[in-house]
């Protein structure tokens, strides 16, 4: 038996017939028609949102919507965060549904001429990658007669890198090099456009709070020296994200009250600048459960397998294949006996013609027979969205919402 991550906190003391958002998991079903669904409990969002706002008062929350644009999810996280944070003409259509321009910030490279024009009509922040985009952005700007408003996104230096974080000082498509970025913003300045500040954003899946508070003196430390080469104090620091989940055996969830602790230490003297940190799974990944049917239990040479019907055209971050250098299990139950001793050990394998379809990799779980619903924790971020849902021709997972009571 391989052992697999840890429970959600509010998963983890459920026992008998799994419940989300109060309702069992055979009526989420029900409700989508059919299987393999994804279901987002917006009470585990609210409380992620609170548990935030209690460590960090001084500091805005700005949403990362890749991690999980799913329309009705936007909806109910919008009006709780401070901010949106998109990277493509795509999600600013789903942004601007749900959140007023000033609150929407535009990073990510390669952004398209028609993508720096939709964000500056509509008066999006652009976090600019690179001198050409700043140079096409105020061209732009000029056409349009409308004044651009540009951050300059920031590929630290090396003195960034600590504890293991992997951060700058190294070449990157992200950013403009910081020994490159004071210049950078003397010329957005000398144009006349507005600059809004800064974004340093420090990496992802960090759940070592030792290594995000030094990043963070680090960024603080950095965007003060570009502060003194600007000549100028920015308005906004986004000070990146990075907080990470605990998917696997072993990860220990991130103690984010240390860190807006000593942050919070940090923030003195910066009296003239806004701070914000942007999260995508930290806010939403525990919030969102996969459930999927177990079509087919078979054997060979010694080890069972549960067939089931949903896979990694749904979740191919829970089969390993989405950047993990070693396939780990993801938390799984079968949802109607949540709890459970193990009976078995079993592999629980999707219907795709690949090897790579894996949700499971030898698990000890309850006897469970065709037609049982297994449930894939971790499912609110990079799920849907980040899957090949094309691939071999299956329907799309439904995505369903469980709205705060
Ligand atoms: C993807 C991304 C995020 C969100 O990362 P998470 O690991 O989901 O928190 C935040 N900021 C930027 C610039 C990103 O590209």
């Amino acid at each position: 038996m391989k052992p697999m991550g840890p429970f959600p906190p509010e998963f983890a003391r459920q026992r008998g017939a799994l419940t989300i958002g109060g309702r069992d998991a055979e009526a989420w079903a029900a409700q989508a028609g059919d299987t393999p669904l994804f279901v987002y409990d917006m009470a585990i969002v609210a409380a992620r949102v609170e548990r935030f706002r209690a460590a960090f008062p001084a500091v805005d929350l700005h949403y990362a919507i890749k991690a999980n644009p799913h329309p009705a999810l936007l909806a109910a996280i919008a009006p709780l965060v401070d901010g949106l944070d998109i990277a493509s003409a795509g999600e600013l259509t789903k942004a601007l549904a749900a959140k007023p321009a000033a609150a929407i910030s535009f990073a990510g490279p390669g952004k398209r001429d028609g993508e720096l024009t939709a964000a500056i009509q509509a008066g999006v922040t652009l976090n600019a990658e690179s001198e050409g985009e700043v140079a096409r952005a105020l061209a732009i700007g000029e056409r349009l007669g409308i004044t651009p408003r540009l951050a300059v996104r920031v590929n630290p230096d090396a003195e960034l890198r600590g504890s293991g974080m992997k951060m700058g000082g190294r070449p990157s498509p992200f950013g403009v090099d910081a020994e490159r970025a004071g210049p950078l913003i003397r010329t957005i300045i000398a144009a006349g456009a507005d600059w809004r500040g800064l974004h340093i954003y420090a990496g992802s899946q960090v759940l070592n709070a030792a290594a995000l508070i030094e990043a963070q003196a680090a960024t603080l430390a950095l965007a003060r020296r570009l502060a003194d080469e600007a000549g100028s104090v920015p308005p906004l620091v986004n000070l990146g994200g990075g907080f990470g989940v605990p998917y696997f055996a072993g990860d220990v969830s991130l103690d984010i009250e240390a860190v807006g602790a000593a942050l919070s230490n940090l923030l003195a003297g910066w009296d003239d600048t806004r701070f914000a940190i942007e999260l995508g799974r930290w806010l939403v990944a525990e919030a969102g459960v996969y459930l999927t049917r177990v079509v087919d239990r078979k054997e060979s040479r010694g080890e069972t397998f549960l067939v089931v019907d949903g896979g990694l055209h749904h979740q191919l971050a829970a089969t390993g294949n989405l950047g993990t250098v070693v396939r780990r299990n993801y938390p799984l139950a079968l949802a109607s006996w949540m709890g459970g001793d193990p009976d078995e050990t079993v592999s629980v394998v999707g219907p795709l013609c690949t090897p790579l379809d894996r949700l499971g990799d030898q698990v000890g779980l309850p006897y469970a027979e065709v037609g049982d619903l297994i449930a894939v924790f971790l499912a609110g971020a990079y799920g849907a969205t980040a899957s090949p849902a094309d691939f071999l021709g299956h329907p799309r997972a439904a995505e369903l919402i469980a709205h705060r009571s």
